[in-house]
């Protein structure tokens, strides 16, 4: 039950009507008897200094941080771990209130790790195309680099925003990293990569997403891993042709509930088992599918 000492922790972004997190975290707090609760809270970016301070003179244990509030939280906490730090984007927050002070971390690189290696995907040996540059690519890029790939391709509208990441990323070898300007050729660097990543709102649930891939038509996926960011619909076109031409695929609700469950780590000491996991993702995507149906 709530009482005086229920520790609070709290999802800030704008918006956040549409999230899962409070559903996936109370689910966690429940599984694992946490006298806590967690909560979310929209407001506009002139108020976010004042709503963080608030949080953590309020003694919340922590926060997550979603769009697009990421960089800035990133600027504003004590201390970060090595991936927060790197990626420069926070979307977890632990507020030690003994040192007084804000830690911030970046669970979204570990939460796309973690699905891969489940399916064991060999990352010594895998050339990698990433399809977008902005935060959630940042996060995917980040990760293949800690897991050594061999190769990484990023294409993005915004040819800017490639040059920048290879900038921000010191990489060894340094050439590790390559835009790629066009996925359209025939026999590109689509048909070579082992390992598709969407990093895209290309295939969303809406209007003008929808009907879209972000891969060309004619390529095949054959016996490739297509990593799709975008969990609503969980299939979307992209998924759909993978699963048709025999690729291993996983749903960006893979990184949502995984990323999730080492936020709840970093609270609360407790990692959320498998079943645990695979049991709200479960009900998330019951709960997806129930609102297409409404
Ligand atoms: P972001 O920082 O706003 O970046 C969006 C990226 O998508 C940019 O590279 C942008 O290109 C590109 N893009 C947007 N519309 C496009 C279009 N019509 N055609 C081609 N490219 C387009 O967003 P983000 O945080 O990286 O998120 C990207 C996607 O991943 C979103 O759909 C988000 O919901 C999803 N995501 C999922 C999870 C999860 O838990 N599964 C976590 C994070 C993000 P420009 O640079 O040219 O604008």
């Amino acid at each position: 039950m709530i009482g005086a000492k229920t520790s609070v922790v709290a999802l800030i972004g704008n918006p956040v009507g549409h999230s899962h997190s409070p559903a996936i975290q109370n689910f966690f707090i429940k599984k694992y008897s946490m006298d806590a609760v967690y909560l979310a809270f929209e407001f506009s970016e002139k108020n976010l200094k004042k709503a963080f301070n608030g949080a953590e003179k309020l003694g919340f244990a922590g926060l997550n941080v979603t769009m697009p509030y990421k960089e800035k939280i990133s600027g504003m906490v004590d201390k970060k771990d090595s991936i927060a730090r790197v990626t420069n984007s926070v979307n977890t927050v632990k507020f030690d209130k003994k040192k007084e002070i804000s830690n911030g971390f970046n669970t979204d690189v570990m939460g796309f790790l973690k699905p891969l290696d489940k399916k064991n995907f060999n990352w010594t040996e895998s050339r990698c195309l990433v399809i977008g540059a902005g935060g959630a690519a940042r996060s995917v890029i980040y990760g293949m680099v800690l897991k050594k790939v061999k190769k990484i391709w990023v294409h993005n509208r915004t040819k800017e925003k490639v040059r920048k990441i290879i900038k921000d990323f010191k990489t060894h070898p340094d050439n590790l990293i390559e835009p790629l300007d066009s996925i359209n050729e025939p026999g590109g660097k689509v048909d070579d990569a082992d390992l598709i990543v969407n990093c895209t709102p290309i295939g969303m649930n809406i209007e003008s997403y929808r009907n879209f891939m972000p891969v060309p038509e004619k390529c095949n996926l054959k016996d490739k891993f297509i990593f799709d960011m975008v969990y609503d619909p969980v299939e979307t076109l992209l998924i759909k042709k993978a699963i048709r031409e025999g690729a291993e695929v996983i749903s960006g609700i893979d990184l949502l509930v995984n990323q999730a469950g080492l936020s709840f780590e970093i609270w609360f000491g407790i990692l959320p088992e498998d079943n645990c996991i695979e049991d709200i993702k479960n009900r998330i995507l019951m709960d997806i599918s129930k609102k297409r149906l409404k």
